[in-house]
């Protein structure tokens, strides 16, 4: 990891000066995201859009109010990033059936054998009974390698020294391994070109008819792994991919970018030669990492909260100011933190009009008005004209209330229909103010 962390420091280092953006930093920011993604060998093609689109933003999007521009920045990179890397989904771990059959495959040395013992320990440390199946029959190693490490950490194994037949050894290993959670096949794996050895693979496969195939690519081939794994899906379906040897190049960030291209999903990077040093492969954790800031996360969800405060505002512009534009403000606001907080960044005269014992109440209020819009159906939020005196009691039983409550908030929401307009115009010029350092 630390060569990829090394080559996007100077990125990182470029913003944390910034101050102001004119075209003369935006090129210069332009320039260095290309470089840094240039030396992560991230395909050309891929290092142009993701800068283009980064640009774009940074030039027309403007930090939320009380964002410092730096963080702005660093955050819009840290999205593009995750983009980049196959998107905000988390990996899927779970093993939906018992026992789950995985194969591995890849090219001579990319780290198969290895991958499968640390796939193994991996589960194995979450209470999953693993079995491993040798059948490289070619290297007569191999043999020896995955059962030294199958003993090494306390796994069910099979495999046969002499064997010849790898299509046998895999049947045999499945009818003997049955009673494990998971089983994991290796293969050979020599170059992707020898025909025989793909036909090996396609044979396996298609004799134990794995649930997953999990293809493994070491992280040095860069922007190569693109190639190499649409290579083998002309013979096999892919399902997952695990890049190794994250450690050792900071080209893996190609090849990180050139699977998710290729639609196949990376869930596991290899970080180390000890048998613990996997990963499941998460773009959200990764980009934070790479970009080395640990407090990411809580930068993210803030700006994240503010932006939806602002989206209801704009919703409310456009006059769709309904219940669920309310509950929308609601959960916002509670996300932000104290009301007298959020009113901090009104301008001063209109702060000064609410009164601190009314801050109190509608905080008191938030949560309770929350669980009132939450046990309405989404046709009443959208029509609030709809509720009559039995839909009013059916809610307040919902949200564990008196139909009173119901019916001050309901007091409340149209009194704030109605204030909207102006408060709006004020905030804007507030957050505008903000803005502007
Ligand atoms: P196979 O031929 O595909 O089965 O590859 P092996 O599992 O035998 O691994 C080839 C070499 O890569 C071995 O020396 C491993 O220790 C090394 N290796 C595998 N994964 C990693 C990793 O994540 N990091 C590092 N630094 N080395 C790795
Ligand atoms: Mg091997």
């Amino acid at each position: 990891m630390r060569p990829l962390v090394e080559v996007f420091s100077k990125i990182v280092e470029k913003i944390k000066g910034v101050d102001y953006i004119d075209e003369q930093t935006l090129s210069e920011i332009s320039r260095e995201l290309q470089r840094s993604l240039l030396k992560a060998d991230v395909p050309l093609d891929l290092v142009k859009s993701f800068s283009e689109s980064a640009i774009k933003r940074i030039r027309e999007e403007r930090p939320p109010p009380g964002i410092p521009l730096k963080d702005f920045l660093v955050y819009v990179i840290y999205q593009e990033l995750v983009k980049l890397l196959g998107g905000e989904a988390e990996p899927d771990l779970r093993l939906p059936k018992r026992p789950y059959v995985v194969m591995l495959l890849g090219v001579e040395g990319s780290g198969k054998t290895t991958t499968a013992a640390k796939i193994a320990l991996f589960y194995m440390k979450r209470g999953t009974r693993v079995g491993l199946i040798e059948t490289d029959t070619i290297r007569p190693a191999a043999y020896d390698q995955l059962k030294q490490l199958s003993e090494k950490i306390g796994a069910q194994f099979y495999g046969e020294r002499e064997g010849k037949d790898a299509v046998e050894i895999a049947r045999r290993g499945l009818e003997r391994l049955k009673g494990a959670d998971l089983i994991i096949i290796d293969t050979a794996g020599r170059h992707r070109n020898e025909e025989a050895l793909l036909r090996e693979v396609k044979a396996i496969y298609e004799a134990v008819k794995p649930d997953e195939v999990v293809l493994v690519v070491d992280a040095t081939v860069g922007r190569q792994a693109a190639a190499q794994a649409e290579a083998f899906m002309k013979y096999v379906p892919i399902h997952s991919v695990a890049i190794t040897k994250m450690d050792s190049t900071a080209r893996g960030g190609g090849a990180l970018a050139a699977i998710a291209k290729t639609g196949a999903r990376v869930k596991f990077i290899g970080v180390g030669e000890g048998i613990d040093e996997i990963e499941p492969f998460s773009p959200r954790k990764f980009a934070a990492r790479v970009l080395g800031m640990g407090d990411l996360e809580a930068l993210v969800e803030r700006i994240k909260a503010v932006l939806e405060e602002e989206e209801v505002l704009e919703e409310m512009e456009s006059g769709r100011m309904d219940l669920l534009t309310f509950k929308k403000q609601i959960d916002a606001l509670l996300k932000l933190g104290p009301l007298s907080k959020v009113l901090e960044l009104l301008p001063g005269t209109l702060a000064s009009k609410i009164n601190e014992e009314q801050i109190e109440l509608s905080q008191k209020n938030l949560k309770k008005w929350r669980a009132i819009l939450s046990s309405m159906t989404v046709e009443e939020l959208k029509d609030p004209s709809i509720l009559n005196a039995s839909r009013i009691r059916r809610i307040a039983l919902g949200a564990g209330v008196t139909p009173k409550d119901v019916k001050d908030m309901l007091r409340v929401y149209e009194s704030m229909r109605k204030m909207t307009k102006m408060l709006r115009r004020q905030y804007r010029l507030g957050a505008r103010n903000m803005r502007i350092q």
